[in-house]
């Protein structure tokens, strides 16, 4: 697409997609990162161009601020945006607390597998949490609180887990310059007896992988066939 008159001067906020500061007294909009947000009711405009700012504000907003001087505007104009920030700070802290209530989820879940825990007692774990930190430290019983230790949420963290060990593997196997396997044999809860195939591999800087690879069932006679399916 061509320009059919260019000796037309743009601004040069149309040229660049900057967003221009007297557009926040203007038209009530300040830029977040790379979207204009109207300081009224949050909405966003994807782009800097003073004809969409103008059309907002006009449309959605058409009498505000008429019986304001341009002063009080502007005053009102920069409390919005300190209103603003604090909410985005707010939801930042509220994103960060929920993340770090999720780590300290994994980070259990974890802890039950490698010990052969019931999944059952996480929930006593966290009751015996929510419990002492009440008595230790109160002011931050809401962190210990958020963190979800149900027995279904400890399955789907496992779950989770095991997938991703087993995409490690697969990453790291794919730089193995040797491997070796090694079975060993176990009785499940129910005594129906279990292989263990556990795989070692180096690769060609001498780092070693080790990890379980599988449990299979031994209910019939076993064959080397599912060790291959592994491999
Ligand atoms: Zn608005």
């Amino acid at each position: 697409m061509t320009d059919s008159k260019p000796s037309k001067k743009r601004k040069i906020e149309d040229e660049c997609r900057v967003f221009n500061k007297e557009w926040t007294d203007r038209y009530l909009f300040t830029d977040v990162r790379v979207k204009a947000v109207c300081l009224i009711c949050h909405d966003t405009v994807a782009v800097f161009k003073e004809y969409n700012l103008k059309r907002h504000f006009q449309t959605k907003h058409t009498n505000f601020g008429s019986n304001l001087s341009k002063q009080k505007l502007q005053r009102k104009a920069t409390d919005l945006i300190k209103r603003l920030r604090q909410q985005q700070t707010m939801l930042q802290k509220t994103s960060s607390l929920q993340r770090n209530a999720t780590k300290a989820s994994f980070v259990l879940a974890n802890k039950i597998a490698e010990q052969n825990k019931s999944f059952a007692e996480a929930e006593f774990i966290k009751d015996c949490m929510v419990n002492a930190v009440n008595v230790v430290c109160p002011e931050v019983i809401s962190k210990v609180e958020a963190i979800r230790l149900s027995r279904r949420m400890i399955v789907r963290r496992i779950d989770a887990i095991a997938v991703d060990i087993q995409e490690q593997v697969l990453t790291a196997s794919v730089s193995f310059q040797w491997f070796s396997i090694a079975l060993d044999e176990s009785t499940d809860i129910q005594d129906t007896a279990q292989v263990l195939i556990y795989i070692r591999g180096i690769d060609k800087n001498f780092g070693i992988t080790e990890e379980l690879l599988s449990m299979e069932s031994l209910k019939d006679t076993v064959t080397g066939r599912f060790i291959q399916q592994c491999h």
